[in-house]
């Protein structure tokens, strides 16, 4: 990995202070001073700050309860970050696996693990997310239908994969898909002529959202595995 990310990991510094230490000649990897915060290193190599070893912090994984009105990246924008959202503090390590709209609510999967969000949020891993969803109109059998046999959405060059959908009321579906494209559920559901209203993840794979709405928590061992 980058110097520089190697150093955050393995300390409380962020990335400009940890550029800071490294353009000042603080940083030794393998008893050379080394200023490229971009030279890789690996976490075997001796690295020290001031003279002191430092040593990579184990990964982090956490579940969040997404509320409604803030998005999934680590800078405020438009809306707040999810991570400011919730309290979740000494986040500029972590990224979302699998984003959600600002207005989507529930499950969002976080972590420093670049490799294990990819193995989430990889096409090829079919990878399966359940939804809540609120219609706006009650979904009709052709609807069903279509959902559940892959449908081609506007701009996309290949069908949707089959989705499940299990009615819940007129207007109320669980729906489980196995892939993650932009806007994916309201996009399905505009294409069988009815508008999506409130939406919410409950579960990615065997991950299910089991806390309430702005709290977070770190994934037990078993989580992470899902995904190792
Ligand atoms: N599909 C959407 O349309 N929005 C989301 O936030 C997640 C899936």
């Amino acid at each position: 990995m980058r110097l520089d990310k190697f150093i955050c990991k393995s300390t409380s510094l962020d990335l400009v202070e940890t550029r800071l230490v490294i353009s000042q000649g603080q940083i030794q990897v393998n008893q050379q001073i080394a200023t490229d915060a971009a030279m890789q290193v690996h976490e075997n190599n001796h690295i020290e700050l001031l003279g002191k070893r430092l040593f990579a912090r184990p990964s982090q994984y956490f579940m969040i309860h997404k509320p409604a009105g803030c998005i999934c990246s680590n800078k405020d924008e438009a809306y707040p970050s999810v991570f400011n959202a919730v309290g979740l503090q000494q986040s500029e390590q972590l990224h979302v696996a699998g984003r959600l709209d600002a207005d989507t609510t529930g499950l969002v999967l976080a972590t420093d693990d670049g490799r294990w969000s990819f193995s989430i949020t990889r096409p090829e891993q079919h990878c399966p997310k359940v939804y809540r969803v609120s219609l706006a109109k009650p979904i009709s059998e052709k609807a069903i239908e279509q959902l559940e046999r892959g449908m081609l959405l506007q701009g996309e060059s290949k069908a949707t994969l089959p989705a499940v959908v299990k009615p819940l009321s007129p207007t109320d579906v669980e729906l489980s898909i196995y892939e993650g494209k932009f806007h994916q559920v309201k996009r399905m559901f505009a294409a069988t002529g009815n508008r999506v209203k409130a939406l919410h993840r409950q579960q990615i794979a065997d991950i299910v959202l089991d806390i309430a709405p702005g709290e977070w928590r770190a994934l037990s061992q078993h989580e992470i595995n899902c995904f190792s």
